[in-house]
């Protein structure tokens, strides 16, 4: 079965989240575990952690995603920026771990003119600081565009953070779609050929999820917007290859296209449909 979802709104909780899930026939989804634009992080309601809890068992999702906020950036210029980040990302985790076993992605960050050097140490020292040995959370690097100072767009910067990370059990990439084909990475005509290079360079073992999305801007335009499901760049048919790939079928896939509820589900039941069973 194709594990797919996409990104929810966190703002009537936890539970209904679940409930949004299965109303667009999705068995998994993403969502931010604070305000994507600030810091406030509710209470945890833990009747509420029950109730999705029981969903995601009773309906058996795969591994579900939190977001960091995009905001945040663990090697900003700005020290103050930067300890926010730090403490924010490891209170995320802390609430990922009311939902053991899942997983949780971040933007490696922007350097700011330091150098992608100094900002892969910066993004080392944040994971050698608040990763725990007992975390039950797999905390994923997402692949970037390359727009602005970006640090992440190549598969190289990825593999010297992992590299650098002690607790490397904890660790592991969310590849999105939109981003590597906007880096440069040409999974339209060559998906192979990506695929044997993030393995050379940081092991497909270390892929944990897909951000599937389709890209308003072509190949190696280092832009970072995404679009529908074959309205852009990358197109049906290559995102239907994705989604097929046998090293890439059974990873859990989230759809952060530019949709509502409704737009959202009706890209699932289409790649539902494209998506084949017996190979
Ligand atoms: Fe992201
Ligand atoms: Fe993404
Ligand atoms: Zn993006």
């Amino acid at each position: 079965m194709l594990n797919i979802g996409c990104h929810l709104s966190a703002s009537n909780g936890y539970e209904a989240m679940g409930k949004d899930a299965l109303a667009i026939e999705a068995n998994t989804f993403q969502f931010f575990i604070r305000n994507p634009r600030g810091s406030k992080a509710k209470e945890v309601d833990l009747e509420d952690v029950k109730s999705l809890l029981k969903i995601i068992e009773e309906n058996k999702f795969s591994r579900i995603m939190g977001h960091a906020p995009y905001t945040l950036n663990p090697c900003s210029i700005n020290e103050r920026t930067k300890e926010f980040t730090w403490w924010a990302i490891e209170d995320d985790i802390k609430r990922m771990e009311y939902f053991p076993n899942n997983l949780y992605n971040f933007h490696p960050g922007n350097h700011m003119g330091q150098g992608t050097e100094v900002g892969i140490t910066n993004i080392i020292n944040m994971l050698n600081n608040i990763l725990k040995p007992t975390q039950t959370t797999t905390v994923l690097l997402e692949t970037m565009s390359g727009k602005g100072t970006e640090v992440g767009s190549k598969f190289e910067d990825l593999r010297k953070i992992i590299d650098g990370v002690v607790l490397k059990d904890k660790i592991g990439v969310c590849l999105d779609a939109c981003h590597v084909y906007s880096a440069g990475y040409d999974i339209v005509n060559d998906l192979d050929g990506v695929l044997n290079e993030f393995d050379r360079i940081i092991g497909l073992d270390k892929l944990y999820a897909i951000h599937l999305n389709d890209s308003k801007n072509p190949l190696a335009s280092q832009k970072d917007r995404h679009e529908k499901i074959g309205e852009g760049y990358i197109g049906k048919e290559a995102i239907i290859r994705i989604i097929n790939h046998p090293k890439l079928r059974n990873l859990p896939f989230f759809l952060e296209t530019p949709n509502d509820l409704s737009g959202h589900g009706r890209e699932i039941k289409m790649l539902r449909e494209a998506y084949m069973c017996n190979v």
